[in-house]
């Protein structure tokens, strides 16, 4: 066994919401912890699925994913040859460490940020450099990035707007970074939440693809599409490095079922757009309470705010018992919750006002 396996902790899944109900005994349990779609699913999908001939079941899937990929090639605006498909961002993300990572090489990555990055790197005996939010705004360090450069440096990891923070960096800062990043450092730049971002009208770096060559994209269906158990993610990139990853890649990683259900979600961009709509709305709800409570949090442009409480673990206790499971552990005393429906954030706004009495 290579010897790095040892250190690493497990990443720890979700628990499923009625084991969670079972043994806490609660009645009803919303799950505010993982980010997913608290609308649900757009309809379209289940019609979908319900439509596939159900007469290729003893057969391999499309292991090219050829209809998915000429969808979203047209809806990104990128040629089909430059994407890669996987199980979830989650196997992209393994991909990319297994090409590219030897024992010793540096990545970077900002703190608190998706624990995958650092999983995946650890397993492949890299070393891990965390650089430290700015305190105040929760924004990447980028200066503090450009000086851990070193000629060890293989990879970059920028999640935009960032897993837990909420926060979001807008397109001049981004190019400012990446114009500085040797062409021979890869840069990751995860967007799985770039759908939520209402700030401006910039969207999606993928537009600048063609002026970085050492940069993919990272986006997924398990957000705001809404088909977090059907496990799709892609990655744009130039062709050669797809081709790098075409070589890793299980041949048929993304089942028939997953690929016509991400073929439904993507061309259903009304229930994407009244997702996000119902989101911000949302999201300001939030930010108005925690500031009205002076409750310190981050400004966030995804479907989740993170935010500073002193007994967090006993706050998410108090939620959870009132059938809200919230996430915690990625900081100490800060809590992440993912911005759910008008009529639960009142009752959570609500039930943390008493609380906040006690
Ligand atoms: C949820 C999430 C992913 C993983 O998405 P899957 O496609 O479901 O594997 C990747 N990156 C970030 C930042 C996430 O929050």
């Amino acid at each position: 066994m290579k010897s790095q396996i040892k250190k690493i902790e497990n990443y720890v899944p979700e628990e499923p919401i009625e084991n969670v109900k079972s043994r806490l005994g609660l009645k009803k349990l919303i799950r505010l912890s993982a980010n997913e779609n608290p609308f649900g699913t757009s309809p379209k999908v289940k019609q979908a699925i319900l439509n596939w001939s159900f007469s290729e079941e003893n057969r391999y899937p499309d292991g090219y994913a050829s209809n998915l990929r000429q969808s979203v090639a047209q809806y990104i605006g990128v040629a089909p040859e430059k994407l890669v498909f996987g199980v979830g961002l989650d196997e992209i993300i393994t991909m990319i460490s297994r090409i590219f990572l030897e024992k010793d090489d540096e990545v970077l990555l900002s703190k608190p940020t998706f624990s995958e990055y650092a999983l995946h790197a650890s397993i492949e005996g890299a070393k891990v450099i965390e650089i430290p939010c700015i305190p105040e705004t929760g924004n990447y360090n980028f200066a503090e990035f450009l000086s851990q450069l070193t000629d060890k440096t293989k990879l970059i990891w920028v999640c935009n707007p960032n897993n837990p923070t909420g926060t979001y960096e807008d397109r001049t800062t981004l190019k400012h970074f990446f114009d500085k990043i040797p062409a021979n450092v890869l840069i990751l730049l995860d967007e799985a939440y770039i759908d939520y971002v209402t700030k401006d009208d910039e969207g999606s770096f993928i537009a600048e693809l063609e002026n970085y060559p050492n940069l993919m994209v990272l986006r997924t269906f398990s957000k705001v599409y809404g088909i977090a158990n059907y496990r799709v993610g892609y990655a744009a990139m130039n062709e050669k490095l797809a081709n790098y990853m075409q070589s890793v890649r299980l041949p048929y990683n993304l089942n028939s079922l997953a690929q016509v259900a991400a073929c439904a979600a993507l061309a259903d961009q009304k229930f994407v757009t009244e997702s996000v709509n119902k989101t911000e709305l949302e999201r300001k709800n939030w930010e108005n309470f925690f500031s009205k409570n002076k409750i310190k949090y981050y400004n966030s442009q995804a479907n989740f705010i993170f935010f500073y409480y002193p007994n967090a673990n006993e706050l998410a206790d108090e939620l959870l018992k009132n059938g809200y499971q919230i996430r915690r552990g990625l900081l100490n005393n800060w809590l992440r919750i993912t911005i759910g429906t008008v009529s639960d954030g009142l009752v959570l706004r609500k039930i943390i006002s008493e609380y906040n009495l006690k």
